[in-house]
């Protein structure tokens, strides 16, 4: 696990870089977060980030996760949001530790978070995960999918369908993450204004393609490698 210094370091340079994209751009970089993703690190990751000031962090195991929320080390007030795939029979675990669900990719899924969010007493916060790039090697709704996905999240009482997120295929070919995320971005352009509700949150962008994801509309960036150095492989 790196030092908080060499953290602070990483981070600093992240927002700059989200600064550098979005000023190529014309966009206004308050309006890009970015979200720390913990997952394969130990809980300092999360202390780290909540030290320096992030709300939030993101985790893709639920087991892994709901360990790390649990730990008596855990940072206070520091919030939670899954982004890696969730089954149906965890979905309890998921409504009583995430703050929000980036993953949902079924109705099956939404009808239950959605009763077990009623029976918590609680609103969720869901995104909608869209397989934008037709990766046979990935999770998410097709992009012909997800409209009566967003008509079902609409019409649950106890969630709050913010928007929708894309993991790009992985490539060597820069337009492959760029054609994906400007897919997400019309695709959500185009619900809106059918559903007539913002779906304000693109959640998209990770440490290799953020500065395409940017350029596309991306609100949320999730990051890991560039703030907590490479990976384990597993
Ligand atoms: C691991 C992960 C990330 C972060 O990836 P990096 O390349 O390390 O920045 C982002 N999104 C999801 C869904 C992930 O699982």
């Amino acid at each position: 696990m790196i030092s908080f210094e060499k953290f602070r370091e990483n981070a600093k340079a992240i927002l700059e870089r989200v600064n550098l994209s979005c000023a190529n751009v014309g966009r206004d970089p308050r309006a890009v977060r970015v979200l720390p993703v913990t997952k394969t690190n130990p809980i300092e990751a999360a202390r780290y980030a909540h030290a320096f000031g992030f709300q939030a962090v993101g985790e893709n195991r639920i087991q892994e996760a709901v360990d790390k929320i649990e730990h008596p080390n855990k940072p206070e007030g520091l919030r939670w949001e899954l982004i890696g795939h969730l089954q149906s029979n965890k979905a309890k675990l998921a409504v009583a530790h995430f703050s929000r669900v980036q993953s949902v990719d079924s109705r099956k899924l939404l009808e239950r978070l959605n009763r077990l969010a009623g029976e918590a007493g609680r609103r969720l916060p869901v995104l909608i995960q869209v397989n934008a790039g037709d990766d046979p090697a990935k999770f998410g709704v097709s992009c012909d999918a997800v409209e009566p996905l967003v008509e079902t999240g609409l019409g649950c009482e106890f969630l709050e369908l913010d928007g929708l997120m894309t993991i790009a295929p992985l490539s060597d070919d820069p337009d492959v993450a760029r054609q994906c995320f400007f897919r997400l971005r019309e695709l959500r352009d185009n619900l809106a204004e059918k559903q007539g509700t913002p779906l304000a949150e693109l959640s998209m962008g990770m440490t290799g393609d953020l500065d395409h994801a940017i350029a596309a509309g991306s609100t949320m960036i999730r990051v890991g490698t560039a703030l907590y150095g490479p990976r384990e492989q597993k």
